[in-house]
């Protein structure tokens, strides 16, 4: 594989910006390897500047859920170019995605988009205190919401103690309100709330985590934490920035038979634009500003492009649901593949999947840390010199979409085969 034009460009990049990237895990740190530079992308392909080809398994970390350039988003963008990028005034566009994202998740009665996923978490939390009038959160340890000041942590000193945070520039006072517990332990979560529940405004929680690998909720867990915030008057939120439009067209909330107060939306719901989302019952959301008394605004927020490649990706979905049972069974296929491989846990929720270089059962981020990362570095790199991008690091989710053909799933399955066959 030859990679001279990206090296080249890195060299230049790591002059202009810090670590040569605008997010860390394209860095390629993790995988021990330096990053290589795409160029365009078609498909279930994306291609780099050296002119090397992968099936591509990250998807843009998501949203790509049809493909890459997919013709009629593509088609409608270009001509909502036409028209202006921005007003920063009203517009119809913003009305059809909110009825789309209604229509498909109904406790979201009423809707803010905004332009992050870390944008709508952040909100959705300043909005669960400003509705409940209490100050502290529970959220889970592997969970990532983005990269807003309170929810920068993820260890710490203990679950019944105040939390330290995991960035430096984060003044504790602004963690201090962070309470952790473990994802699937519900024991963990009883405590907290008994020592703090009064104060207790909302859990966040990605329904499945896809942040610390996959990890799928226990039966019943996600019911768990929606009856313990309904007895002390908390309110629960689902992160679905990851599930959201990816576990079913309905989301993570239908496909458990759970709802949630409050839900954040972003990658699919953007279809490859930044677009973020939170929302609620209309009760919760008369509290969002200029109705209420929680402020949160944005220049770009339902900008004309943004919402033309939402709505343009929501409806084809709408449209043809089959896809989700269609990604998955892809996704069996590939993990069918995985299981040759020695001492590996596979974690499986519809179309979203990780590899865990572990033999232990993965089911919260103490388990999650059990696997090799050594390992998975070498999986990684065989693959990329294989033409196959999956992602560059442990613990994250890899990404199908429908546009992965069968000889895509073939010519992968082929490449895991034959990594199997290596002494590791
Ligand atoms: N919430 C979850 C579950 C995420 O996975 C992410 C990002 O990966 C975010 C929030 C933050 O979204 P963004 O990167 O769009 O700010």
């Amino acid at each position: 594989m030859i990679d001279t034009k990206s090296k080249d460009l890195f060299t230049k990049a790591k002059t202009l910006m810090p670590g040569g990237v605008n997010s860390p895990v394209r860095s390629f740190k993790s995988v021990g390897r330096e990053p290589i530079f795409m160029k365009s992308a078609k498909g279930s392909h994306i291609y780099d500047v050296d002119g090397n080809s992968y099936i591509d398994y990250v998807c843009s970390w998501g949203p790509g859920i049809l493909g890459h350039a997919y013709p009629k988003v593509i088609e409608k963008v270009k001509s909502a170019c036409d028209d202006g990028l921005t007003f920063g005034t009203c517009i119809e566009k913003e009305i059809q995605l909110t009825e789309l994202i209604k229509d498909a998740i109904p406790s979201m009665e009423m809707v803010r988009l905004v332009s992050s996923g870390t944008e709508a978490t952040m909100s959705a939390i300043r909005l669960a205190r400003g509705y409940t009038h209490r100050d502290k959160i529970i959220k889970f340890i592997g969970c990532y919401h983005g990269h807003s000041d309170g929810l920068l942590v993820k260890g710490g000193s203990g679950l019944l103690t105040n939390s330290t945070p995991d960035s430096a520039g984060v003044p504790k006072s602004y963690t201090e309100n962070t309470l952790l517990a473990n994802f699937n332990d519900e024991k963990s979560v009883i405590e907290l709330f008994e020592k703090f529940g009064k104060d207790i405004a909302c859990i966040i929680v990605e329904p499945v985590p896809a942040n610390m690998g996959v990890v799928p909720p226990k039966k019943d867990f996600l019911k768990f934490l929606r009856d313990i915030t309904k007895q002390y008057g908390a309110l629960l939120i689902f992160d679905e920035v990851i599930t959201g439009f990816r576990v079913d067209y309905h989301s993570a909330q239908e496909y458990f038979g759970v709802s949630s107060d409050i839900t954040t939306l972003g990658k699919i719901v953007g279809g490859g634009m930044p677009v973020g989302a939170y929302g609620g019952s209309y009760e919760i959301m008369q509290c969002v500003s200029p109705l209420g008394a929680v402020y949160q605004a944005g220049t770009l927020s339902g900008n004309p492009i943004a919402m033309t490649s939402g709505i343009a990706t929501l409806e084809i979905l709408k449209q043809s649901q089959d896809i989700y049972k269609s990604i998955e069974e892809k996704t069996i296929q590939l993990e069918n593949a995985y299981k040759k491989i020695k001492g590996v846990w596979i974690n499986r929720v519809g179309s979203l999947m990780s590899i865990f270089f572990t033999d232990t059962p993965v089911t919260d981020y103490k388990s999650a840390l059990t696997a090799d990362t050594v390992k998975y570095a070498k999986y990684f790199n065989y693959m990329l010199e294989h033409g196959i991008y999956v992602a560059p690091s442990q613990f994250e989710a890899m990404f199908i979409s429908n546009a992965h053909t069968d000889k895509d799933i073939k010519d992968t399955i082929q490449v895991i085969e034959s990594f199997s066959k290596l002494e590791l």
